[in-house]
């Protein structure tokens, strides 16, 4: 473990003194130490616990289980609007074959657009699983769990069919312990996130992907990047899915055919929709368009938010790698991305947000994507 083994020795020069290197590694115990005695608000949802609490008193949506995870858990989806979807002659990538998307699913004769949430398959990313669980209770009572009105994203979300899968990693996200990252550390994220190898050292931002599954001798903490198989469902194995979570999701989607899909993460940095890899450049430019709608929406808020990624083909030494996002294109035609929204970290570098920003950022987004969906579906 050639990287695992420079982490360590930065480890050891930070044990002789040299100060103010950033933290490279913790322990279970020290991370432990550092959560914070807080309450998080009640419109804040960081637990499994928030969510299974109130599936039960949504009455209006259709909710169903569509896997379980390796640790037992349930993968929910819930369906607000019924599905007016023809019979498919063919699978999506035939029907492009035959230069017939139609075969596949003849969206213009859908009545709604289909628009589907997949909540944090990064366990730790909360900040999704908050906005969702919002977006169903506001689909359900016109008023967010702020209790604020929320009656204009509710109408928008009344004209299409909203799928939601609120949690897309649910043993990732049990294993979150500090129920939001806002106002920690850049060093609580890299423990929570990627976790630790077996000496403590951080798994850290990209190392953590060298190894798949993530199951061995040498892991120390188990990021809530992976399931309780140490898998990945964003960089799961597409064709012949290891983990039931990605299998069940793009299930879903084939199923559904969905007209725009996102795929919800969170980072340090300003709320940005990525660059969908490996799909015709004009998806990409569709998406680019919805950024710019967002950001602009954003702004109007006084929320921060990125600038629009410019569409490009893959290429380079080391091309962007074909992800979730872009497996749900290639199996439903859909516009599928990621959005990355801020943990709003104590940290120079990061972007800050109040947990009210973030939901706010997340319900923004929601906003944009709708519009943007029916603005399509409309001659
Ligand atoms: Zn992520």
């Amino acid at each position: 473990m050639k990287q695992a083994k420079w982490i360590t020795a930065v480890l050891c020069l930070a044990g002789v003194g040299l100060a103010a290197a950033p933290r490279t590694g913790m322990t279970y115990a020290e991370a432990q130490a550092r959560l914070p005695q807080r309450q998080l608000p009640r419109f804040w949802a960081g637990k499994m616990e928030d969510l299974s609490g109130r599936l039960s008193r949504w009455k209006t949506p259709e909710i169903r289980i569509i896997a379980r995870s390796p640790g037992g858990r349930p993968l929910h989806l819930i369906q607000f609007g019924s599905s007016s979807r023809p019979p498919a002659l063919a699978n999506f990538n035939s029907a492009i074959g035959a230069r017939e998307p139609a075969a596949y699913c003849d969206a213009a004769a859908r009545k709604q657009p289909v628009v589907l949430f997949l909540g944090p398959v990064h366990g730790h990313e909360v900040e999704a699983l908050t906005g969702l669980v919002n977006l169903a209770e506001i689909m359900e009572t016109g008023r967010d769990l702020r209790g604020r009105d929320q009656s204009g994203l509710h109408a928008l979300g009344r004209r299409c069919l909203v799928l939601i899968i609120p949690a897309g990693n649910p043993d990732g996200t049990a294993r979150f312990q500090p129920g939001a990252l806002q106002g920690l550390a850049g060093a609580d994220l890299r423990f929570w996130g990627q976790g630790t190898w077996s000496d403590h050292s951080f798994c850290d931002w990209p190392g953590c992907k060298r190894q798949h599954p993530m199951v061995g001798a040498n892991i120390g903490f188990l990021g809530c990047y992976f399931n309780d198989q140490g898998i990945n469902p964003m960089h799961d194995e597409f064709f012949e899915p290891m983990g039931p979570e990605s299998r069940a999701i793009l299930k879903v989607a084939k199923e559904t055919a969905p007209d725009l899909a996102v795929s919800l993460h969170s980072h340090e940095s300003k709320p940005a929709l990525l660059r969908p890899a490996y799909v015709p450049l004009e998806i990409q430019e569709s998406v680019r368009q919805l950024a710019r709608e967002t950001y602009t929406l954003l702004e109007q808020r006084g929320l921060p938010h990125a600038e629009p990624f410019t569409p490009a083909p893959e290429k380079g030494p080391h091309p962007e790698p074909f992800n979730l996002a872009s497996a749900l294109y290639h199996i439903s035609g859909a516009a599928a991305f990621t959005f990355e929204c801020p943990h709003g970290l104590a940290e120079e570098t990061a972007c800050p947000a109040s947990l009210e920003q973030i939901l706010d950022i997340q319900l923004t987004l929601y906003e944009a994507m709708l519009r943007w969906a029916l603005d399509r579906k409309t001659p």
